[in-house]
């Protein structure tokens, strides 16, 4: 099922890419693999998969441990100060970066381990209470203060938009995330590029696609629904 599911989202995806006249390569799908077994990450691998997102440090771990090592390893939760050491040389992006203090963290962990981290800014464009990440009114000064710190990469930015029925309803998210990111890189921040959005959920990547996502991070249309009770 795996094969197929990831088929159909990836003709999806170039159908999108297409459409708006973007190029193929510019456009990553990150199977997120979250709660689903290791037989379902190596089926997706077999398939030509190699990146992957998690958002808990111990499973995010505990694949790393058990899986291939060409496979880049996306951090897309939100992330415990505490933990960062058990992640920083293993992830290849986090995505969820939205406090300066995690950010030094994440600085002081990589330099003990003599590694550098390349991160995304998490923005709550929506204003959702329920859901992490910087405003953006906080944006800027969060980027300014983050860019200072030692082996750290910030690359771009990311946000999780809302679960809505009808996927054009998240269009003006994606727009905006988008300005926000044109808005910074015009300012030409040392140390801080603007290359990447990650944006697009299984409900509405072709949407995220469209208004420039280069992540569109994808769990539920590739591996099915979730079980959280077991
Ligand atoms: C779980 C998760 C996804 C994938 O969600 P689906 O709706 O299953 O595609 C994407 N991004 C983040 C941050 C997530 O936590």
């Amino acid at each position: 099922m795996i094969k197929e599911n990831l088929a159909l989202v990836q003709s999806y995806i170039n159908e999108s890419i297409n459409n708006c006249k973007r190029n193929a390569e510019d456009v990553t799908l990150v199977a997120v693999s979250k709660t689903k077994p290791i037989s379902d990450v190596l089926e997706a691998y077999n398939a030509g998969i190699r990146d992957f997102g998690e958002n808990k440090v111990q499973e995010l771990v505990d694949k790393y441990e058990a899986l291939p090592k060409d496979i880049r390893w996306h951090m897309i939760g939100h992330l415990q100060t505490n933990k960062v050491k058990y992640i920083v040389d293993k992830v290849y992006l986090i995505h969820s970066v939205d406090s300066y203090h995690l950010a030094e963290v994440i600085s002081k962990e990589a330099e003990k381990k003599n590694v550098s981290v390349d991160i995304l800014i998490e923005v709550n464009v929506a204003d959702e209470e329920t859901k992490f990440g910087t405003t953006d009114d906080d944006l800027y000064n969060l980027v300014m203060m983050v860019s200072k710190l030692p082996r750290i990469n910030i690359k771009g930015l990311m946000t999780v938009a809302p679960y809505v029925s009808d996927p054009e309803l998240n269009r003006p998210i994606f727009k905006k995330l988008r300005q926000l990111s044109v808005d910074i890189s015009m300012k030409n921040i040392d140390n801080v590029s603007m290359d990447i959005l990650s944006m697009g959920m299984s409900g509405d990547y072709r949407v995220a696609i469209e208004e420039g996502a280069m992540y569109v991070r994808v769990g539920t249309s590739i591996f099915g629904e979730r079980n959280y009770s077991i």
